[in-house]
């Protein structure tokens, strides 16, 4: 150790993508699941369903 912290290497862009697209996905599946409350997943019954049990799952305050 000697006592400098290590450069920060900048992090190529081919390493980056498959988060680049992933956490758009993620947000959505998220926002879907915490906070729609049916507005989008009113759909369908197994969509809506699906999106109810995740809340339970997770513990989000529901009803
Ligand atoms: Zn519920």
């Amino acid at each position: 150790m000697s006592g400098h912290p290590a450069p920060s290497a900048a992090i190529p862009f081919p390493r980056l993508r498959p988060w680049l697209l992933a956490v758009p996905v993620l947000l959505l599946v998220a926002y879907l699941v915490l906070m729609d409350n049916g507005a989008v997943s009113q759909a369908g019954t197994f969509l809506h369903e699906l999106m109810h049990d995740g809340r339970h799952l997770l513990g989000v305050p529901c009803h």
